[in-house]
């Protein structure tokens, strides 16, 4: 059996930043995932990092994970890690003035661009009479392959020990404490500390091993790519009517997306093709908005599981009823804005002793008691 001072279960974007932040905190780390890093809902994700977010504490979490990333990428030498595209959303001008109040309270540059300001740096777009785009211009798109060479090489110089295709299956617990945890390949590992990181499939794992159950909301995402004349120039652009994103991937492809939610038990079914019915929703939501529809094509497109909570906040802290259990769930569509940052807090909070930093709304324990909730997907976009 080998012995560990935490052991976070799950290498999608949650996990594998706990990883990072107890392995720089000094702790002797394992992470263990049921497949490989990152393919659960990480991995299909469409990379989008803004700070336009609807939640004053996602706008938090977002500028410090933001600096994270830029981190990691200097340490590394990494400069395909991420690209600083800045993050443009259409919205009527109501809208946006409410929207970049908050950008002002929290000292994030950004400019209002008028329809035909928005015509010169993103010709292709249409844009109506009374719409403005609130833009960000350091937001930045995220290579997740990249984010995963760099993490594999700097989690194994600091000595985590990654364990892939490895599903925890048992564990041993006393009282208020688990003790070790038996993965289906026969290998065991005792622990001070566990942190359960596996996303959407924490809520059946700590279940089935009598933990607790997160209350958490299991859903489907799509997104689909579209090939891009080389001379049509697009940035990452939110539209705030139809609620589709798109952003480019590269100088020939486009990934465009909405947030589509479709609700199932388990993330080991979540459908492996896209539907027909989103292709056609989000193609004329698309061509209603490009000034070229004829030029683009369909190239494919993929879907991923995700988690959410009632509430819609996520969930961080430790698992009601134990003392050396964690968790941190419910990402929702912003695990790549939130988990960095969220794992540095929750692994602060552990090794500081220190639960009062973690955000009171988040806390685990905010749904004790709570039998029937609705299983719906609140979208928290600005
Ligand atoms: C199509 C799509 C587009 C998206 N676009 C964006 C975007 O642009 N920006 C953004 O911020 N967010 C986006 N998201 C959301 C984002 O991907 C999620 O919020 C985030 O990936 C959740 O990360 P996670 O680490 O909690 O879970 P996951 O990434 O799902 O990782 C969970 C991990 O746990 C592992 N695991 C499962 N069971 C076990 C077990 N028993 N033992 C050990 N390990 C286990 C899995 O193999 C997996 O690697 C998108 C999601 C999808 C699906």
């Amino acid at each position: 059996m080998t012995r560990y001072e935490l052991i976070v279960v799950g290498g999608g974007i949650s996990g594998v930043w706990s990883a990072y932040h107890a392995a720089i905190s000094g702790k002797k780390v394992a992470l263990i995932d049921s497949s490989q890093m990152g393919s659960g809902g990480t991995g299909r994700s469409a990379g989008i990092h803004t700070t336009q977010l609807a939640l004053k504490i996602d706008v938090k979490l977002s500028i410090r994970s933001l600096e994270l990333y830029e981190e990691l990428a200097s340490k590394n030498d990494y400069e395909g890690l991420h690209k600083k595209l800045g993050f443009i959303s259409i919205e009527e001008s109501w809208m946006a003035r409410e929207s970049s109040k908050m950008l002002s309270e929290l000292n994030i540059p950004y400019s209002l661009l008028s329809k035909d300001e928005l015509r010169k740096i993103i010709p292709n777009v249409i844009t109506r009479d009374s719409e403005v785009g609130v833009y960000t211009p350091y937001d930045i798109i995220i290579n997740i392959s990249a984010m995963y060479e760099a993490m594999r090489k700097i989690l194994k110089e600091l000595n985590v020990d990654i364990y892939e295709y490895s599903s925890i299956k048992g564990i041993k617990k006393i009282d208020k404490y688990i003790l070790s945890a038996k993965c289906n390949n026969n290998l065991e590992f005792i622990s001070d500390e566990f942190i359960f990181a596996a996303g959407p499939w924490n809520k059946g794992l700590m279940k089935q091993l009598n933990l607790w159950t997160p209350p958490t909301i299991i859903y489907v995402c799509q997104v689909l790519l579209f090939t891009k004349p080389k001379d049509m120039k697009i940035l990452p652009t939110y539209f705030q009517d139809s609620h589709i994103y798109f952003r480019p991937d590269g100088d020939w492809r486009f990934i465009v997306g909405n947030g589509y939610a479709k609700i199932i038990d388990n993330p080991d079914y979540c459908p492996t093709r896209i539907e027909p019915e989103y292709v056609r929703e989000i193609a004329e939501k698309l061509f209603d908005r490009i000034t070229n529809p004829s030029e683009i094509n369909i190239i494919g497109g993929w879907t991923g599981p995700c988690s959410t909570t009632p509430d819609g906040y996520p969930i961080l802290g430790k698992v009601p009823g134990l003392e050396n259990a964690w968790i941190i769930d419910g990402l929702n569509g912003y695990g790549l804005m939130r988990a960095p940052a969220m794992a540095e807090l929750l692994v602060n909070s552990i090794v500081k002793d220190a639960w009062q930093i973690l955000p009171k709304e988040f806390d685990p324990t905010r749904f004790n008691g709570l039998k029937d909730y609705e299983p719906k997907v609140l979208e928290l976009h600005s």
